[in-house]
């Protein structure tokens, strides 16, 4: 059945995920772990590289939290976290006990700005970690950020759950810090219909996740328990979806960069602006975004609510965390005052990113927000 509405971002399978699957079957190995999460973390390492100790978990969310229990995150803690982001990033913070403060963005990556991390480091100098997240799949400003937190001491965390496959100077988002995270939910470049990855920058760090993630057994023949444990480990019938689809990764990146171009020179006259990168950074392009220039007098909302007429998806920008009422009675740093993710997060728009999507019916898409100028 043809359906014609157009997606920010869906699944996009090949059939090679079936291949693993049926080997899962056929050894019935259907058990969390098995030979497809092996296989899966040791091809994700040879695709981010040597130093990428790959650990498969069911979620990305799962992969957040090990990693503050990593960076050795203790209640009442500061942590620096990334504003415009996804709840997910800051959520295991809270988990931990911990204490959210968020970092305002600049506007070159709209990922955290290091003049205001540098702020935050003067008013909170014992922060024990710093959560940063590459929004959209476009890399931060990783050399000011990375020299920051080293100068402070401070552990570094990267969430590249939309940046996989992004790379920043030629190396890849995610294996910049202490950990990074990746996420295969749905909606992302790659899925595995849900499921997550940690990557370490050390075996000890992943054998302690490991750990935590079956439940902390000790090695007894009986089952001993010296702390607590989480299920987070993915199964083996998951991952087999996910080494299928780790072979089509580069492949969908390239989709997704076509996307943000054809944008990108259709608005080329436009009062509007994409989402902005370095010229030094690879984006993976996962979501192509627009700001409606200053002075436009364009509500993103009306051209989101008319595009949803034309049964076509699109969204705002995510909500910045120091404006949801969860994170209220957290601190927020800003460079110089102004509030520059409150007003992206105004004037932005994401814009249907799906690779399955078109060249005619982007062509849909872009007639609906040119009708507004
Ligand atoms: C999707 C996402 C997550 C969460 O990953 P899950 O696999 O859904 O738990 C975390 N951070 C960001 C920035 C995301 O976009």
């Amino acid at each position: 059945m043809k359906n014609d509405r157009i997606f920010l971002s869906t699944p996009t399978m090949h059939g090679d995920e079936m291949k693993y699957i049926h080997e899962a079957f056929d050894r019935n190995w259907i058990a969390p772990l098995g030979f497809n999460c092996d296989g899966f973390e040791a091809e994700m390492k040879e695709y981010l590289g040597e130093e990428a100790n790959c650990l498969c978990l069911n979620a990305g969310t799962a992969a957040l939290h090990l990693a503050v229990k990593l960076a050795g995150v203790k209640q009442g803690d500061v942590v620096f976290c990334s504003d415009m982001t996804f709840a997910a990033t800051v959520n295991p913070v809270s988990y931990e006990k911990a204490v959210q403060v968020f970092i305002d963005s600049e506007r070159e990556t709209w990922n955290m700005d290091p003049v205001a991390l540098e702020k935050a480091f003067e008013k909170y100098p014992d922060a024990k970690a710093v959560m940063l997240a590459h929004l959209y799949g476009t890399p931060a400003k990783m050399d000011e950020i990375k020299e920051i937190c080293d100068r402070h001491g401070a552990v570094l965390i990267e969430d590249a759950a939309e940046a996989l496959s992004a790379d920043y100077k030629g190396k890849k988002c995610g294996t910049f810090g202490k950990c990074g995270v990746l996420s295969f939910n749905g909606n992302k470049i790659i899925t595995t219909s849900g499921g997550g990855m940690l990557v370490c920058d050390n075996e000890a760090d992943r054998k302690k996740a490991l750990f935590w993630a079956t439940q902390a057994r000790e090695n007894f023949p009986w089952y001993q328990h010296e702390e607590i444990g989480y299920n987070y480990r993915m199964s083996n019938v998951v991952a087999g979806i996910g080494r299928g689809q780790l072979l089509h990764l580069n492949e969908h990146r390239d989709l997704k960069e076509k996307i943000y171009r054809r944008y990108e020179e259709a608005f080329k006259e436009l009062p509007v602006t994409m989402n902005p990168y370095l010229f030094d950074s690879k984006p993976n392009f996962w979501l192509s975004c627009l700001t409606v220039n200053e002075g436009a007098s364009v509500d993103p909302l009306d051209i989101m609510n008319k595009l949803a007429k034309e049964n076509i998806e699109a969204r705002p920008i995510w909500k910045p965390m120091h404006m949801q009422p969860v994170f209220e009675g957290n601190d927020f740093i800003t460079a110089e005052g102004e509030d520059v993710g409150k007003d992206i997060f105004e004037r932005g728009l994401c814009m249907p990113s799906d690779i399955k999507m078109t060249e005619e019916e982007q062509n849909r898409v872009i007639a609906v927000i040119k009708s507004f100028f």
